[in-house]
């Protein structure tokens, strides 16, 4: 018989490492605490973190709001009503690229704050609810495009879905283009590149809502900077989802589950967890360092201090590091 886990007081920590591997040593502290940064949330997701602000943003799908959190001012609401948005990232110019389900498009708020989609329709039907995003070195942004914001109106709007599937969309934003870079997953979610930008890693989370549905991440090689090709599973992940992820200078994925984050190596082994009080959706690396992880967990935001920084175009322009030092260019 297990007991529920006890949900920390705001501002309270706990004890949450587990190594699996002796070399997740390089990566974290078996010492390290999570703590509860703030809660109040239905259905947490998409966080961001915004190096202007020093504060990590992100969305409250089911309250359609997005709320941010500062060392400075603390909890509060950043934009409501928030278009069912979802996931969120920085592209090169430090600009937001969301994932709206409301509105079934990608949208981008410029630095001027200003907010407009860029896209919302394949082949002349409408996307089903773009789900989580990610900008490559070279500018094209990188979504998912699976159905929850349409299944029911609790996380957007309850609508037929158009598509023939749910699919990887690669967008160049300058010239408008939107291509179909895999049709070969069911319920395709959270998505990074690695270090090299040699590889994509999606997590394909059919089981919500389909029983016997997939919970595994895949890997693609990326090829010629835009095709992915050679799909396979990497991990099955257990218990629970693998929601979101996110990759380390290691080229190590941190990806949510059921129980937390799970730290695997780029061959799917276990090297790391975090125990996680609460239902784990994502994580984003964050702070001045870039070595602190916020986890989005159901109603909460978590933090905890890691000995590594991620890796990426929004990773790198939250350190306030040049982009255009990155790979694949
Ligand atoms: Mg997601």
């Amino acid at each position: 018989m297990t007991s529920e886990p006890v949900i920390p007081d705001i501002g309270a920590s706990i004890p949450a490492v587990q190594i699996i591997d002796p070399s997740a040593a390089r990566s974290i502290d078996p010492n390290a605490r999570l703590t509860r940064l703030a809660g109040g949330g239905s259905w947490t997701e998409g966080p961001v973190y915004l190096a202007r602000e020093a504060a990590v943003m992100y969305s409250d799908i089911p309250n359609d709001r997005a709320l941010a959190w500062s060392d400075e001012g603390g909890g509060a609401e950043w934009r409501r009503p928030n278009d069912f948005t979802n996931g969120n990232t920085l592209d090169r110019e430090g600009r937001i690229v969301h994932c709206e389900h409301g509105n079934r498009r990608v949208a981008r708020t410029e630095l001027d704050g200003t907010r407009h989609g860029l896209v919302d329709s394949y082949h002349g039907k409408r996307l089903n609810s773009p789900n989580d995003v990610v900008v490559k070195s070279d500018g094209t942004i990188w979504f998912t495009d699976p159905p929850y914001g349409i299944l029911s109106d609790r996380e957007g709007y309850q609508a037929p879905q158009e598509q023939a599937g749910c699919f990887v969309f690669r967008l160049d934003p300058e010239l408008g283009e939107l291509t179909v870079a895999s049709d070969a997953m069911d319920h395709p979610n959270g998505l990074a590149f690695s270090p090299a930008e040699d590889r994509l890693y999606v997590s394909d989370t059919s089981a919500e809502p389909k029983p016997g549905g997939n919970h595994h991440i895949v890997v693609f090689d990326v090829i010629d900077y835009r095709e992915l090709s050679d799909p396979r599973v990497l991990v099955e992940m257990a218990p629970g989802l693998p929601d979101g992820l996110r990759v380390d200078e290691h080229g190590d994925i941190w990806t949510s589950a059921g129980d937390g984050i799970h730290l695997i190596d780029p061959e799917g082994r276990d090297l790391a967890r975090i125990a996680v009080p609460e239902t784990t959706s994502n994580c984003v690396f964050g702070g001045r360092d870039g070595r602190r992880l916020f986890i989005t967990a159901s109603s909460s935001l978590y933090v905890i201090d890691v000995l590594v920084q991620g890796v990426g175009v929004a990773a790198a322009v939250a350190r306030g590091d040049d982009p255009a030092g990155l790979p694949g260019r």
